[in-house]
């Protein structure tokens, strides 16, 4: 007396219920599975309270994985677009904030009702607090919830990943995945602020709130956004999205003028202008606070008239770029996402679907595609979830 189902989907965020939808519109039934109290908290938080659902560019480049030509199946077969669409079917306003990201006008509430609406309609089975155990895999693979047993012939592992605990967010996915002899691309926390100690935290800790455009690189990879001091260190999205690129040990380099030829106005201001401060001359390029700190530390507060060569190369060495080592990230406690998960040669680009057992899914965040900063993340948990929702 189990109940049957053709899909179970344990998670009920971005990926399962997407997948969820796709699987039942073509008449399959749908169980969906959540530990926790609700759905989709991580949508519910997402891009400050509005969810940046999408991004209008959305491309494989825009992806982290050990195979950076996995994502591109599923991604080419659910565009930003059609996402768009659903959002516009439903009447949600939204707004492009820059650089193809779209947010909700509203509020991220607006998402989560879109998905259980379409959830409905498409007769599926949504139930949280349902903690789940794995007892056989088949097809049909057996489990048992707080309910009793439960048997479904497609069995889809939407768990996500490790960051934001207090959200519900569990290693369940990796360590069944473990379990089962899959490989596992090493993970760590990724989208997430740096943290510094010490000397070095002390140099910078007061200018916490202060923002500026930047052109930060780590790891080989480098991004025009603007970064924001904080109390324990850096964050901002030049931050988050150099954080997926950098490891332990590594440098940051932050361009702080990335408009500007430093040396060559340097140059300029002493022959115009040669009674301006090199202090008031960086406070007309940088926030102030930044400018004197920056002095204070490093540079000679003197008239440019007096400002030899030497002093100008230290100053462009100084800021362009200025290299810091972080002591470390805040981690899973604030990170947007994990980085690893499921290594995607165990799946099908295609499917989703696991090579060595047949019925048996894994989608969203819990697979080794880890999106940059900017909606992306969110498209892949849909693009992911429509592949497998296809086939099951
Ligand atoms: P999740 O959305 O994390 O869903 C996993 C689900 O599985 C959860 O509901 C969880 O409760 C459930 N679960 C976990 N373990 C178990 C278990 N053992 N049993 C049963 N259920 C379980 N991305 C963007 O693209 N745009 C944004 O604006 C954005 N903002 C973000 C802001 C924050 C603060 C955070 C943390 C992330 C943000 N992200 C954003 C990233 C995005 O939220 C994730 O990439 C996306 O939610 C992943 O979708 P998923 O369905 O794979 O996993």
């Amino acid at each position: 007396n189990a109940e049957q189902f053709d899909v179970c989907i344990i998670g009920a965020g971005a990926a399962g219920l997407m997948c969820a939808i796709t699987a039942g519109r073509r008449g399959r039934s749908v169980l969906v599975v959540d530990h926790a109290n609700k759905v989709g908290k991580k949508i519910l938080m997402s891009g400050g309270g509005r969810c940046n659902f999408t991004n209008m560019y959305s491309a494989p480049e825009n992806f982290l994985s050990a195979n950076p030509h996995f994502c591109k199946s599923a991604l080419s077969r659910y565009t930003p677009r059609d996402f768009i669409a659903l959002v516009e079917q439903h009447e949600i306003p939204y707004h492009e904030k820059k650089l193809g990201q779209l947010f909700c006008d509203r509020s991220s509430k607006d998402i989560v009702r879109l998905l259980l609406a379409e959830c409905e309609a498409a007769g599926v089975q949504v139930r949280t607090h349902s903690p789940v155990r794995i007892d056989q895999l088949g097809p049909p693979h057996h489990m048992t919830g707080p309910d009793g047993a439960i048997h479904c012939e497609s069995l889809v592992i939407a768990t996500g990943g490790y960051s934001i605990p207090r959200m519900g967010a569990t290693g369940f996915g990796f360590d069944f995945a473990r379990d089962l002899g899959l490989e596992i691309q090493p993970t760590r926390a990724a989208l997430v602020p740096f943290v510094f100690e010490g000397r070095k935290l002390e140099q910078i800790r007061d200018l916490a709130g202060v923002s500026l455009d930047t052109y930060s690189e780590a790891g080989g990879a480098g991004f025009r956004e603007n970064m924001l001091f904080t109390h324990q260190g850096l964050s901002g999205p030049a931050m988050l999205q150099t954080s997926s690129y950098w490891h332990p040990g590594e440098p940051v380099s932050i361009d702080l003028l990335p408009e500007i030829d430093l040396a060559e106005h340097l140059r300029e201001l002493r022959r115009s202008r040669p009674k301006l401060s090199l202090k008031n001359a960086l406070a007309d390029l940088l926030p102030r606070r930044v400018a004197e700190r920056w002095c204070e530390l490093w540079l000679p507060d003197k008239p440019m008239a007096e400002v030899s060569d030497a002093d100008i190369e230290q100053a462009r060495q100084r800021l362009k770029p200025w290299r810091v080592w972080p002591a470390g990230t805040e981690g899973y406690r604030t990170a947007e996402v994990t980085i690893g998960g499921v290594d995607t040669g165990e799946l099908s680009s295609r499917t989703m679907e696991c090579r060595q057992q047949s019925g048996l899914f894994f989608i969203g965040e819990v697979v080794d595609v880890t999106g940059h900063l900017g909606g992306h993340n969110f498209q892949w948990a849909w693009a992911s979830g429509h592949a497998a929702g296809e086939v099951i």
